[in-house]
């Protein structure tokens, strides 16, 4: 697969741009609905992409090698699906064919996130929800 390729795979759901918690005895994670500060909540599209990896070092960078070992992206993360041999949903823009697809799906994060700006690490167990670990394959209307 080209980067290109790569990059195309991606759903724009944002999910993986939310903050999580993990449990230190467990090792469980907890997904919240803070987002990064990069993320623009409503068009799910990091701020500074290109240069993600400078202005927010903490940013996991998605690589081909890496996929397998992330448990906890979310069960609707294309790459995900990939690596587990499973087909792209309905809703996926590759094969809607439209980028508004995972929004209108209700996949993506728009309309759910809050920015992380003003929330201190110890609110975020305030912040503790279950919907980024929701499977959704439904095919959306074509709008
Ligand atoms: S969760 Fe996966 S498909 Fe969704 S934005 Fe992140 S990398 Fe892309
Ligand atoms: S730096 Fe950009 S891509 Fe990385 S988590 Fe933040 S918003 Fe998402």
């Amino acid at each position: 697969m080209t980067d290109c390729q790569w990059e195309g795979l991606c759903d724009g759901c944002a999910r993986c741009c939310l903050n999580k918690l993990e449990d230190w005895d467990t090792g469980e994670i907890y997904w919240t609905n803070v987002a990064c500060e990069l993320l623009d909540c409503e068009t799910c599209r990091c701020k500074d992409y290109e240069n993600r990896q400078i202005s927010m070092p903490d940013c996991i960078l998605l690589t081909q090698d890496k996929i397998s070992e992330l448990s906890w992206l979310p069960p609707t993360c294309a790459y995900r699906l990939v690596s587990e041999s499973q087909d792209l949903p309905g809703w996926h823009p590759l094969i809607s064919g439209r980028a508004e697809s995972v929004h209108e799906a209700g996949v993506s994060v728009r309309g759910r996130a809050v920015p992380e700006n003003n929330i201190k690490p110890e609110q975020l167990e305030d912040h503790i929800v279950d919907w980024p670990r929701e499977i959704i394959m439904e095919i959306v209307g074509q709008g």
